[in-house]
């Protein structure tokens, strides 16, 4: 099954275009099988649980973080990690570049927009992203590098509302890359697209999706 699903969605996929299994409140022998289908890119948005299967999972995996990081549980993580979709406030960023700095890696994130209509979903603003860029906070960090942009459309049906969703995204990577990152190959991920909207995601250029329920079926929270 997970094999399958992992098969048609790949074909579906332009080369340009990396697929991150998203593999939250699923079981290691989930990972393991869509590991034996070649996967090697999973995301997970809890620490412990990110840190509890990479501990007991190949070491090829290449891991994700893609929740709500909390700096308390940063620790866990940075050992590790590949990349981190999810910064969403400068000070979460100061924590990452400090904490990474201990174990003299640099470690590449994503800034984290908020281009849906619900208030709840994390992020910044183009404003505040800039203020963050801007900083001599900043410009003194040597342990993170900023690779891209991430974001979440709302939870709707409304194709055209989350395609405007990610048009906007679009244009905050392309404004960010023209106004700071111009002569920064590394800054070259744009992170949009879930089971639900992740073809329209590559319509409008996403690099990289992150596909759960599709590829590991309906997640069930209350186990
Ligand atoms: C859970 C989650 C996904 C995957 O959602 P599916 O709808 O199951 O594909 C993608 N991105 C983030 C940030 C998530 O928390």
């Amino acid at each position: 099954m997970i094999k399958e699903n992992l098969e048609n969605i790949r074909a579906t996929l332009p080369k340009s275009v990396t697929l991150v299994a998203v593999s939250k409140t699923k079981p290691v022998s989930d990972l393991q099988e869509a590991y034996d289908a070649g996967q090697r890119i999973f995301g997970e948005n809890h620490a412990l649980e990110m840190r509890d299967k990479y501990e007991v999972l190949p070491k090829d995996i290449r891991w994700h973080f893609i929740g709500h990081l909390q700096t308390n549980k940063i620790k866990y993580i940075i050992p590790f990690v590949t990349l981190i979709h999810s910064i969403d406030s400068a000070n979460l960023l100061e924590a990452v570049n400090k904490e990474a700095a201990k174990h003299n890696r640099v470690v590449d994130c994503l800034l984290q927009f908020h281009i849906a209509q619900e208030e709840t979903k994390f992020g910044l603003d183009i404003e505040e992203a800039k203020q963050l860029l801007d900083s001599e906070a900043f410009k003194s960090m040597k342990n993170v590098c900023i690779c891209g942009v991430m974001g979440m459309a709302t939870f709707t049906d409304d194709k055209a509302e989350i395609r405007k969703e990610f048009k906007h995204l679009k244009a905050i990577f392309d404004t960010l890359k023209t106004e700071y990152f111009a002569n920064q190959t590394r800054f070259n991920e744009i992170s949009m697209g879930m089971s639900d909207d992740y073809l329209i995601a590559v319509e409008e250029g996403t690099t990289l999706v992150r596909v759960g329920s599709k590829i590991f079926g309906a997640r069930n929270y209350n186990v």
